[in-house]
């Protein structure tokens, strides 16, 4: 995508959707697919129709793994600074276009336009991390122990992988992955999720521009994402599968991968625990849960699902952040002063609304959530339960949504001991005061990822990742581009 013209109201929208690229990314080149179909994707705000793109078949996706797999000893045989320039490139592309893809992505999926500019933000991030880092990949000299040999230690590519990125973060869920293979030295097929693939083929374009040879980067949109994806994954070529997504889907891509036992990296679903203890900031404490619920209108993998408050304090958080969730405003991500946009489909707020339904006929109140929304359009209000019974199954699943729900405790040892009730383990809140809680509550809290006084945790120079249910493999920080490399051990005989 080059830049377009801007007007007062921002970005021209029919020509923003004009200069997306709508084909297939395969070795350097725009194809369409070789069934000619397409798919429609849709604003979730509207229910309009954007534009269409390539519908891949699977015949497309082992023409773009040939191409990642020809480009593969090219690539790594690429200086480590040719490949941090690029990088570097790259990330100052994105941050200088910064307003034209913040808008294609809440077109097609609906955040409001500042938390889009924010996610633009935080993925070129990865970018600059990775162009830092792919100058100081190294492996190790020693001595043996008994001193009759040398022991080196080189890291290499694992080589050409495949990534498959979910709708919620279009643009970020990509860079996490692409900026350390990149890096790495790895090529690679890319196939976003079938409701979000505008910000990916933009992002294939922007690479091209910053200079990423043909063939190192491919990306293939479908509707047909089994069919597509696993004969990929079933391929001796493909060396390394990362997925973010549901924890449903990633099950059945690791079995897939067993196959040729890939390296695997799973990104999977959360249930986070966000803890309020009696000793808290409760300003600081609402502020947190404000932003660890709504971020991404609550479609975030670390999203806070399950409030656990201290009966102390529990009706005056209740009270406190039920009014600041009533206060949010409802509507297209485009317009001024939205703060909740749409869920990503119809079907979305069929699912969510049954939760809290549930939840309601399980005994919980709704203390804010009956507001009026748009009607066209996939929204919903933002929703504060309380009294919520831990076996209520909003209680157990991951949201997804606006709504939060309530339950209080009255013993730290309790709080922990439900907190980690779960078969998920990604990210986890709490709020307290006390220091030697901190730490205690923080070894205890059988997570991946602990936010101590703080609502939003994802930074790319941390390692993200969770245990458990929701996956393995850490993206971001010093760990995010281990994934993407194989570490080889030479003895040499003194
Ligand atoms: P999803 O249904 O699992 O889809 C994720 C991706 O997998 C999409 O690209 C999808 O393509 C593709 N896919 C679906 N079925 C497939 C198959 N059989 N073979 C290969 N690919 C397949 O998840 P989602 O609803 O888009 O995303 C929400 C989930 O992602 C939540 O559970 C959330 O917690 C999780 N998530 C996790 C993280 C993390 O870092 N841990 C971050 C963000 C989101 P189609 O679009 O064509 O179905």
């Amino acid at each position: 995508m080059t830049n377009t013209n801007t007007t007062d109201q921002g970005p021209d929208i029919a020509r923003l959707i004009d200069a997306v690229p709508t084909g297939l990314f395969i070795d350097g080149a725009w194809r369409k697919a070789s069934g000619g179909g397409t798919l429609e994707v849709r604003n979730p705000a509207t229910g309009e129709v954007l534009t269409s793109v390539a519908d891949a078949t699977e015949q497309d996706g082992l023409a773009a793994l040939a191409a990642a797999d020809e480009a593969q000893s090219r690539w790594a045989a690429t200086p480590p600074r040719e490949r941090s320039e690029i990088l570097r490139r790259a990330f100052d592309l994105l941050v200088e276009r910064t307003e034209d893809v913040a808008t294609l992505m809440t077109l097609e999926m609906g955040k409001p336009l500042a938390e889009s500019r924010g996610e633009v933000a935080y993925a070129a991030e990865f970018f600059r991390w990775f162009a830092e880092e792919a100058v100081r990949i190294h492996g190790s000299y020693m001595t043996a122990p008994n001193g009759a040999s040398h022991l080196l230690t080189m890291k290499q590519p694992v080589g050409p992988c495949l990534m498959v990125t979910p709708w919620n973060f279009p643009l970020a869920m990509g860079t996490r992955k692409i900026g350390p293979a990149l890096a790495a030295g790895c090529t690679m097929v890319v196939k976003p999720a079938s409701e979000t693939p505008l910000t990916m083929l933009a992002l294939a374009a922007l690479l091209a521009e910053a200079g990423v040879p043909a063939g190192v980067v491919n990306v293939i949109t479908t509707s047909s994402s089994g069919a597509v994806m696993e004969p990929l994954i079933r391929d001796p070529r493909a060396r390394k599968l990362t997925f973010t997504g549901s924890t449903a889907i990633g099950r059945k891509l690791v079995e897939q991968s067993a196959e040729q036992l890939l390296r695997v990296s799973m990104e999977l679903g959360g249930n986070a625990p966000f803890i309020v203890f009696d000793d808290a900031d409760l300003d600081a404490a609402v502020d947190g849960a404000m932003a660890a619920k709504m971020r991404n209108i609550g479609e975030a993998c670390t999203a806070a699902n399950r409030f656990f408050v201290h009966e102390s304090v529990a009706s005056e958080f209740g009270t406190r952040f039920a009014e600041r969730m009533c206060a949010m405003t409802v509507g297209d991500g485009l317009a001024e002063g939205v703060t909740v946009g749409p869920l990503i489909t119809e079907k979305a707020v069929g699912e969510v609304t049954a939760l809290v339904e549930g939840a309601v006929e399980a005994g919980a109140t709704k203390l804010c959530g009956d507001e009026a929304v748009p009607e066209v359009g996939n929204f919903l209000a933002p929703t504060v339960l309380v009294d919520v019974p831990g076996q209520a199954d909003i209680a157990r699943q991951e949201i997804f949504g606006p709504v939060a729900a309530l339950q209080t405790f009255t013993d730290e040892d309790d709080a922990i001991a439900r907190a980690n009730d779960t078969e998920y383990g990604l990210a986890s809140y709490f709020y307290t005061r006390d220091h030697a809680r901190a730490m205690r509550v923080a070894e205890k809290l059988q997570y991946g990822m602990v936010g101590v006084n703080a609502g939003v945790i994802s930074n790319p120079a941390a390692p993200f990742g969770g245990v458990k249910a929701s996956g393995f493999g850490r993206e971001g920080g010093f760990e995010g581009i281990e994934e993407y490399l194989e570490t080889k051990y030479v003895a040499m005989p003194r």
